[in-house]
């Protein structure tokens, strides 16, 4: 039997909805909605992040703030900016966008963004609230994989999870946002796969949620029949012809397309429910990061 496969851009629309009637109620209750990106450089993948949010800004009634100074700005400075951010009352959550330059550590500005704006959970404080179950912002993409599973109706309480990855911004607050509901969760990782023993974990998962970075990691003989799978993996692999020749574009260059972690084509006929790359995990954290941007609003305007 084939899984059903989740339609994770329909949940993201809904969410849309959701938000832009709550953002217009606050709006006529005097409390702005507004989310500032602070990009230092040239990233490409970050200034397209940057697009994007501005773009969902754009389009929801949320005012947007772009910070963006040049690569070589020092880091005194770009703390500045953040120390600004914070005080301006047309933002209501700053998010960093890394990797920043190497002259500018990540722990000087993420430390400095006001905790009730930290709307991604990057401050330590933060995270260690969302560890002890107190969350108040929970970081994007990890609460888009527990939005999917509460919009299915599924319940964690008892569930065996698996979450293949422990990064501290995915695979980590993953297991804990899983843990804090009360499902028997295992985090494992590139040192389980060296070992030899992921499959071991992850054909016991009811929930297997996939974030390595690793295409095609999860092939069907590592998954429970019936088992729910949500995968996060965003990888480019290059397009070959079946005897392993790259395609080409009309100029002669290799063409590719983004795949998740998840072998799809083999792992849902086994899988009860899967999510796809692209169309997946991706289109709901934007709207999760646009839900802690209004909670962030209404903790700063008093509502909560
Ligand atoms: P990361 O590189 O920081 O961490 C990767 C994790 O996968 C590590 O814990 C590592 O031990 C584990 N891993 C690597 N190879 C493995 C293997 N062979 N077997 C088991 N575990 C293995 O990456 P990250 O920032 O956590 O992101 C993970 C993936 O999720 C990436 O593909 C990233 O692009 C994607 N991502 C998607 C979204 C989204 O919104 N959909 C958001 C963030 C990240």
């Amino acid at each position: 039997m084939s899984a059903k496969v989740i339609d994770c851009v329909a949940i993201a629309d809904e969410i849309k909805v959701e938000l832009i009637k709550e953002i217009k109620d606050l709006g006529s209750k005097g409390v702005t909605v507004g989310v500032a990106t602070v990009l230092v450089g040239e990233d490409f993948g970050a200034r397209m992040y940057r697009n994007q949010i501005e773009k969902f800004c754009g389009e929801m009634g949320v005012e947007y703030t772009n910070a963006d100074p040049p690569a070589d700005t020092s880091e005194d400075d770009v703390v500045k900016i953040v120390s600004d951010l914070n005080e301006n009352k047309n933002v209501s959550g700053i998010i960093p966008l890394r990797p920043f330059p190497e002259h500018i550590s990540d722990y000087a500005i993420i430390n400095t963004i006001a905790l009730n704006k930290d709307i991604d959970c990057f401050h330590p404080y933060n995270m260690g609230k969302l560890t002890l179950g107190e969350i108040t912002f929970a970081p994007a993409t990890p609460s888009a994989c527990i939005e999917i599973l509460d919009r299915e109706n599924v319940e964690l309480e008892g569930a065996e999870v698996v979450v293949v990855g422990h990064s501290n911004i995915v695979g980590k607050p993953i297991s804990n946002l899983c843990i804090n509901r009360n499902a028997t969760t295992s985090t494992t990782h590139v040192f389980t796969s060296m070992a030899g023993n992921l499959e071991k974990h992850t054909s016991g998962a009811d929930i297997l949620i996939v974030a390595a970075g690793k295409a095609g990691l999860i092939t069907s003989d590592l998954v429970k029949e019936g088992a729910f799978v949500i995968d996060v993996g965003i990888n480019r692999v290059k397009l070959t012809y079946e005897n392993g020749n790259p395609v080409l574009n009309d100029k002669g260059k290799p063409k590719s397309k983004t795949v998740g972690d998840v072998d799809f084509d083999s792992v849902k006929e086994k899988a009860g429910k899967i999510t796809t790359v692209p169309g997946g995990v991706g289109a709901i954290t934007n709207m999760m990061l646009m839900r802690n941007a209004v909670k962030a609003a209404k903790i700063q305007g008093g509502l909560v």
